[in-house]
């Protein structure tokens, strides 16, 4: 159990974005106690916020989204993947456009800059949602589950009839050195085929071999290789952790995703707040204000919480 922690110092990125293909900059800011994660418009509406939660999710293809207070974000999966994955609690997240910056397709960007900014303790203890009672979502031959575990966990199996996948499966153990090593190197990953139905739609604008890996019918296009040979499976893990952290804080439990997606990466964020009988919360402050932003749970459940916190 720990404090929360926010950023020492700001610092931005520029990119463009995978979709949009748009040229964007986010800046990192330090946040107070109890801020979560918060995406600020520095375009248009400018100054309105927007909390990284699973309230403010938009149904989008291939990415994840938030909405509300006149603003879009999209494919924020990656930096809130390096942000959990490095335990950020309290940041605010400036952005000048609608999607953030691809960089190169993973999280590692991310986590240099925040490794750069420095990362501090405050002075409010980090509360963690722990797994009492199992979860889970099916979809077909696709799904998701979240069972008890005494530490943060995560096993991934994905399956393509592609001879540089087939079956890959990961199990990750979460610590911030874990992320950084393991997980936030791994890119994000195309078909030939589907990229090119991408792009006649319109999607998929800012994607080149810099920032996905292009898989051909054989192989993959791009020249420098894989950087690890299972970094089709390691990035889905990466965005199961970006996906996850809409939770609004962290998680101890076992998550098991079977050709799983963001769609049902979300779903069963929204399941576990539906169901408070399936957690409680640990290392929670005893008097828990209301916070000007307050991300870590819908509103609906603020009740449920207060309970679990007086049951634990
Ligand atoms: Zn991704």
């Amino acid at each position: 159990m720990r404090q929360q922690q926010t950023l020492l110092n700001p610092i931005s990125c520029t990119g463009v974005g995978l979709h949009t293909g748009k040229p964007v900059t986010l800046t990192l800011r330090p946040a107070p106690t109890d801020t979560g994660v918060v995406f600020v418009n520095r375009n248009g509406h400018a100054g309105a916020m927007l909390a990284a939660s699973v309230d403010h999710l938009v149904p989008t293809e291939l990415c994840t989204a938030i909405s509300g207070n006149g603003f879009q974000v999209k494919t924020i999966e990656h930096v809130l993947a390096a942000l959990a994955g490095l335990s950020v609690d309290n940041v605010f997240v400036d952005i000048d456009a609608a999607e953030a910056p691809v960089m190169d397709g993973s999280s590692a960007p991310f986590v240099r800059l925040i490794q750069s900014a420095g990362v501090k303790a405050q002075n409010r203890r980090r509360a963690f949602l722990k797994i009492t009672r199992p979860l889970e979502i099916v979809d077909g031959s696709r799904r998701i589950r979240i069972e008890p575990s005494s530490t943060p966990r995560i096993t991934y199996t994905i399956q393509y009839d592609h001879p540089m996948i087939r079956t890959q499966t990961y199990t990750y153990d979460h610590s911030t050195h874990a992320f950084a090593t393991e997980i936030a190197e791994a890119r994000t990953f195309g078909f030939l085929q589907e990229v090119e139905a991408l792009w006649a739609r319109g999607l998929g604008r800012g994607g080149n071999l810099e920032n996905t890996v292009v898989l051909s019918q054989e192989g993959i296009l791009n020249e420098s290789g894989l950087r690890f040979s299972d970094e089709f499976v390691r990035h889905k893990v990466l965005d199961l952790i970006g996906d996850f952290s809409l939770l609004g804080l962290p998680f101890i439990g076992h998550l098991i995703a079977d050709r799983s997606g963001h769609a049902l990466h979300t779903r069963l964020v929204k399941q576990i707040l539906d169901h408070p009988e399936c957690w409680v919360l640990l290392n929670a402050d005893q008097t828990i204000s209301q916070p000007e932003f307050s991300p870590s749970l819908s509103s609906s459940q603020r009740p449920a919480t207060a309970v679990a916190l007086q049951a634990s």
